[in-house]
């Protein structure tokens, strides 16, 4: 057997929907795109959503529309993805890594709060997996930090604290306590790359809580105008009739999403539910088979919770990095492709470069050490999930508790 780590879900209405894009001599920016971000809106229960190129884009978009910049701080937590901290860079404000706790990936909440400054702006969480974060936590920290919050412009002193802006890449279609990651942060960026859950090949989108004294459509339109060229006019609007002439207001990025990426959004919007209950299912079998080992995994699905099931994080506690090497690559040899989620971003060259040492991360390194990603998605077979289940028991045996 091959088992591949993550291959996008892809039918026949996904291609009819490209095809569809590509036949209408419509294929940029235009319905299929305002479609789509009507539905991510509805689907994540708030009132506007935008659909960019990526959620890098819609990360560092957002940090634009809220003003953050030079002098400005940024915190999030070491155990991630580079895009989560990259675009605090591209913004030109100082990145601020935490820690994770000591016995699980979110980032340790106390260090946070002593991390936040008069100059903190924005906190960017990480919905791991697909697991909600502690948003009640992270909440009650920025609400008894704000004395300490120096607002610098309109949207950042309608909020009147520090702006959580989650990492959500992992998490379309999680909810916490009855309600849909997307509208629980103050603002919510989504990826639909390959890799993801929910896929438009590359793609991301951006959803946002409402804001007393902050008008929905000026803040939609920010985004538009961030993301392409700073053009008053999209290209949609210029085709009516006589309508050619625009004016440029910013020298600004081009990162929008075109409406044949958007048709494989629309396809997948329809089969979603269905896509996140057969990941559930696996996760509930994997679980099965997995916790009696001793092997720890996330806790997906709980009273207060429901994982989007995105990725299956396991760890065998006590192994080496040697040892982790090699239960990947006896997986490897038997077609089992698995990964790792994370190594720390202080371990990477450009953090590295940028002052972080894994040293000041030593719980986030612990969980690196003896962490294994094993193929979650909505392509496996049930026979192949039994077959990931049976190799990985097998291996696993040899080095747990050894
Ligand atoms: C995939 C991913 C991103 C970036 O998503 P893109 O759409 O590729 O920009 C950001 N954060 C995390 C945690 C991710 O896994």
């Amino acid at each position: 057997m091959k088992i591949p780590f993550s291959p996008p879900d892809i039918t026949d209405a996904e291609v009819e929907q490209v095809a569809e894009a590509l036949r209408s001599g419509w294929i940029t920016t235009g319905p299929k795109t305002k479609e789509l971000e009507h539905e991510v809106a509805g689907f994540c229960g708030v009132n506007r959503a935008v659909c960019l190129n990526s959620q890098t884009a819609c990360a560092e978009m957002t940090l634009r529309v809220l003003g953050v910049g030079e002098g400005d701080e940024v915190i999030t937590c070491a155990y991630t993805y580079t895009a989560s901290a990259s675009v605090v860079c591209h913004v030109g404000a100082k990145l601020v890594l935490i820690d994770t706790q000591k016995d699980s990936l979110e980032m340790d909440y106390e260090k946070l709060a002593d991390a936040i400054t008069e100059k903190t702006k924005v906190i960017i969480p990480i919905d791991l997996g697909g697991v909600p974060c502690d948003y009640d936590r992270i909440f009650s920290i920025v609400e008894s930090k704000k004395h300490l919050f120096r607002p610098s412009n309109d949207i950042q002193k309608a909020i009147g604290r520090i702006i959580v802006m989650t990492d959500a890449a992992h998490a379309f279609g999680a909810e916490w306590r009855g309600k849909k990651v997307g509208s629980i942060a103050d603002f919510s960026n989504f990826s639909f790359h390959a890799v993801k859950n929910f896929t438009t090949a590359e793609g991301g989108a951006a959803t946002w809580k409402d804001i007393e004294g902050i008008d929905n459509e000026e803040l939609y339109h920010k985004y538009q105008l961030l993301s392409l060229h700073g053009q008053s006019k999209d290209a949609l609007a210029k085709t009516q009739l006589g309508a050619w002439e625009y004016d440029i207001v910013g020298p600004w990025y081009k990162c929008n999403m075109t409406d044949v990426v958007a048709g494989i959004g629309l396809a997948q919007m329809k089969r979603y539910k269905g896509l996140l209950a057969r990941r559930k299912e696996i996760i509930g079998r994997y679980d099965d088979a997995f916790k009696p080992l001793g092997i720890e995994v996330l806790n997906h699905y709980a009273d207060e919770h429901q994982s989007s099931g995105h990725l299956y994080i396991t760890r065998i506690p006590g192994i080496t990095l040697e040892q982790r090497h090699e239960i990947i690559v006896k997986m490897a040899e038997k077609g089992i492709a698995c990964n790792v989620h994370y190594k720390p971003l202080p371990m990477m060259t450009a953090y590295k470069n940028l002052g972080f040492d894994i040293k000041d991360y030593p719980n986030a390194y612990k969980r690196f050490e003896n962490e294994i990603t094993l193929p979650l998605h909505t392509k496996l077979t049930d026979e192949e999930v039994e077959y990931v289940i049976e190799n990985y028991c097998e291996i696993v045996k040899n080095y747990i508790g050894k």
